[in-house]
């Protein structure tokens, strides 16, 4: 082949090349102006060809014509979407039964689960939708109360509430994903980080379904890359904070685990062997193995160990996979920081959980929250 013919072979497959990281680039600004634009449900089918090896396959682009960051985003979207299926839930988040109170006002939508609670105690029935005279879908399930909730007679417990948090209650939520829509797979969403939520009083925790949303895996990994960079950035500012004003010399940026150094030591012993025994010096051939040998008699029970035998595979492979990083006890994990630098105060929980509702809504920007969602909703069920 000539010179020219290669130049010339080489010049079109960079102009394919150049073409298709355009046409990527494009396709995800248009996609990105789209979604907030125009924000439409999504089936599951869409979800599923949505992905880029379809979209270069569509352009009649084969993967061997591909740059490889190209190449390497396509097999990691292919290895997550595989991995969707088994990550998102495995029933709806939302059954929607209708809970009413003895006077058949409606109260709030609760989970089948909890519906069946309710009767299996005997204090409520299932009922026919019927509200207040009204005759409501049939296709929905209902449950009466039969004691009086909080408020007495004539009252329900929705009624000290804000409009807002009553038409929360209230209102059937749908089972897609609050961010595009898609009906998919789904995963629960904490928008205040689980790590976070665990570590809360008892009244913060449960029931509080409010700050758990639906989202799709896509959507999903959008807000956990936000959320993990802001989680970051308030342990390390704490972390910063706390070591200025620390007096017992404790630094709060120590490492959660700590390196061995003899089994770092004693595992490097094993991997030369293993990699390189042909083309090291008899000595350290035998100074090694002898390093290997006596941590080997330290693991047996009877810390003996054959010194004429020679290390088997198995012995060599076992101590190459040694761990030698191991917990450092004394480390606190940045939640841990987080959540005791709010001291247990009311004011100081709630505005911490408003703000990650708010840093929830400056991310996703959902177009799908259950009506009357709000992120000026109560913190805390029962408190208005
Ligand atoms: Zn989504």
């Amino acid at each position: 082949m000539s010179n020219s013919n290669r130049s010339i072979q080489l010049a079109g497959l960079g102009a394919i090349l150049a073409a298709s990281v355009m046409l990527y680039l494009q396709r995800q600004r248009n996609r990105a102006s789209q979604s907030k634009s125009n924000p439409s449900p999504k089936s599951s089918d869409d979800i599923g060809n949505d992905n880029e090896l379809s979209y270069y396959q569509n352009l009649g682009i084969s993967t061997a014509s591909l740059p490889p960051h190209i190449l390497r985003n396509i097999a990691k979207e292919l290895r997550r979407k595989s991995k969707a299926e088994f990550l998102s839930m495995k029933s709806p988040m939302y059954d929607n039964v209708f809970m009413l109170d003895p006077d058949r006002n409606l109260m709030c939508t609760i989970s089948l689960k909890k519906a069946k609670w309710y009767i299996r105690k005997g204090i409520a029935e299932w009922t026919s939708p019927i509200i207040a005279g009204d005759k409501l879908d049939d296709t929905c399930k209902y449950i009466r109360l039969l004691f009086q909730p909080n408020g007495g007679k004539g009252t329900n417990c929705t009624s000290d509430k804000s409009d807002s948090e009553r038409l929360y209650l209230q209102t059937p939520k749908q089972n897609i994903c609050v961010s595009c829509g898609s009906n998919g797979h789904h995963m629960r969403h904490y928008i205040v980080p689980y790590s976070y939520r665990s570590l809360f009083p008892d009244e913060y925790k449960s029931h509080m379904s409010h700050d758990i949303v639906i989202l799709c895996p896509d959507c999903h990994l959008n807000i956990d890359t936000a959320t993990k960079r802001r989680m970051n950035q308030l342990e390390g500012e704490l972390r910063d904070e706390l070591n200025k004003s620390s007096t017992d010399g404790y630094d709060y940026w120590c490492s959660p685990v700590i390196e061995d150094t003899y089994l770092y030591h004693v595992r490097s012993c094993a991997i030369a062997l293993v990699k390189w025994r042909e083309n090291m010096p008899f000595e350290k051939v035998a100074s090694h193995e002898r390093e290997v040998r006596e941590f080997l008699a330290g693991r047996q029970q009877n810390g003996i160990i054959d010194e004429d035998a020679p290390l088997t595979k198995a012995q060599l492979q076992s101590v190459c996979g040694v761990n030698y990083r191991i917990k450092n006890d004394e480390y606190i994990p940045g939640s841990e920081l987080v959540v005791q630098s709010l001291n247990c105060d009311g004011d100081k929980i709630e505005a911490f959980i408003k703000e990650w509702r708010r840093h929830f809504i400056n991310v996703v920007r959902p177009g799908f929250m259950p009506r009357g969602w709000s992120v000026d909703n109560p913190v805390i069920c029962g408190r208005s």
